[in-house]
């Protein structure tokens, strides 16, 4: 018997349990008391005239030893003993469920508390009790449409009630005997299962991620974290593959969504990228390669968000709108109209304006005498001429001014004045781990990549073996 992988909470080796499991036999063969009292018939002792649900436990709790330590003699020997020692177990491995019935209430428009809980028929007096607790008034006292509370109710009476009031607290009313009901804030755990995701992509990223079923907004994250290496506008082909270790939100539960990536592989057209997320004892979070360089660089790889592929970089391609060869040294990327253009690099505005065929364009410069332009713009961003920007900053938005015979955007990028395809150009070095952090790092990477590993895709033999 395994636990499923994706709900292993850590990645070092479980603690070895050998106390639990002699305890727990008992305790899941009294709750399936009837069946087991024929297995223990069988070979055992005459079958009684008239079992009472206490013999029937107590002899599926033999029946349970007797499996769980292969010593049938022993309990021949002393029935009654190994009955009683089981039977004593049982109330400490599992407190009985408590009373009464749960429900989740969920606003509606125009509801009050009083008419949330007479639709579900739950005792307005209690409500009432209830709120002149002024804990309980101070956190029930705000509802809007879609909001849940949870009360756990017998027969109508509110036994507890329970409502999210941020993402870390709860508040929790409960019925006390003589009080009538006490109310508290409670701290709410968060609990983060490490759970593996992986596909090939066959149309498209957003279809592979839909189908390994994790959201939009986690391979966008994916993305965000290779978009040094990869153009996921571009050189996504079909056949790409990703791994993705992740974290799940859940409580009490119930899944709340997806946490960070906690390591990833991308293997774009057979080419293997890893990414481990390492937190530095001083506090610094990133996500780093295999031997501990940041996977961030001077420049991103496109400049801008995902969008259907237009054209590849080629020197020699026929310009659409003038129609003759004419040297195209750019990368085009079609995308809407609006569609926000990113500064590829830190660096400064030394043009914003309009040019010739390039239409609306901008021009920055950045160290190591790069520069990058951005053509056929439909509007500008913030940053004027002269302004420095950081990479990621919004430059301008994407349109179809000058000479482009629909929107996309023109993106060139210059080494000392010439054209370079940014798309495979070498990008200057990532920033390295701070050497003191390189032992710790390699181990946590190294079990994060263990626990990729061990949901490597069935089209293993495909992906080529990571360079170390
Ligand atoms: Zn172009």
């Amino acid at each position: 018997m395994t636990a499923p992988h994706s709900l292993m909470p850590d990645y070092k080796p479980a603690p070895e349990q050998p106390v639990r499991r002699p305890a727990r036999v008992p305790w899941f063969a009294a709750g399936l008391g009837i069946p087991l009292v024929s297995v223990a018939l069988l070979g055992g002792p005459p079958a009684p005239e008239s079992a009472t649900a206490g013999q029937a436990a107590q002899a599926a709790a033999l029946a349970g030893e007797v499996s769980a330590t292969a010593a049938p003699a022993t309990v021949a020997a002393d029935p009654a003993a190994a009955a009683a020692g089981a039977v004593a177990v049982l109330p400490a491995v599992e407190p009985p469920p408590p009373p009464g019935e749960t429900v989740r209430l969920t606003v509606r428009r125009g509801d009050s508390l009083d008419r949330l809980f007479a639709r579900h028929d739950i005792s307005r007096a209690d409500l009432a009790r209830i709120m002149q607790l002024d804990l309980a008034r101070e956190h029930l006292r705000l509802i809007r449409p879609g909001d849940t509370i949870s009360v756990r109710h017998e027969m109508g009476h509110v036994l507890s009630l329970d409502r999210e009031i941020s993402l870390t607290e709860a508040l929790h009313v409960e019925r006390v005997e003589d009080e009538g009901y006490r109310a508290e804030l409670k701290a709410r755990e968060l609990e983060r299962r490490p759970v593996v995701a992986s596909g090939t992509i066959d149309s498209s990223l957003f279809e592979a991620a839909a189908a390994a079923g994790v959201s939009d907004r986690l391979i966008m994250n994916l993305a965000g974290i290779f978009a040094w290496d990869i153009d996921f506008v571009l050189d996504i082909r079909r056949g790409d593959s990703f791994r993705v270790l992740y974290e799940e939100l859940w409580r009490d539960g119930e899944r709340l969504g997806e946490g960070r990536i906690l390591a990833a592989e991308f293997i774009n057209q057979g080419e293997s990228f890893k990414a481990f997320y390492y937190e530095d004892p001083t506090g610094r979070a990133d996500y780093y390669d295999p031997d501990g360089r940041s996977l961030r660089k001077a420049f991103v790889r496109a400049p801008l968000s995902f969008s259907r592929i237009s054209s590849n970089f080629n020197p020699r391609r026929r310009h659409p709108k003038l129609n003759t060869i004419r040297a195209h040294r750019g990368v085009d990327y079609a995308a809407p109209t609006g569609t926000p253009v990113k500064a590829a690099g830190d660096g400064k505005v030394i043009f914003r304006g309009r040019k010739g065929g390039y239409g609306n364009t901008v021009i920055l410069q950045h160290g190591g005498n790069i520069t990058t332009l951005y053509a056929h713009l439909s509007r500008f961003g913030k940053p004027r001429t002269g302004s420095r920007v950081r990479q990621g900053q919004v430059i301008g938005y994407v349109g179809a001014t000058g000479l482009a015979t629909g929107p996309h955007l023109h993106y060139e990028y210059r080494v000392n004045g010439v054209h370079q395809n940014p798309r495979t150009v070498k990008l200057p070095d990532a920033e390295p781990l701070d050497p003191a952090w390189l032992p710790a790092f390699r181990e946590v990477s190294a079990a994060l990549s263990r626990e990729l590993d061990a949901h490597r895709p069935l089209l293993a033999s495909q992906a080529p073996l990571p360079s170390s």
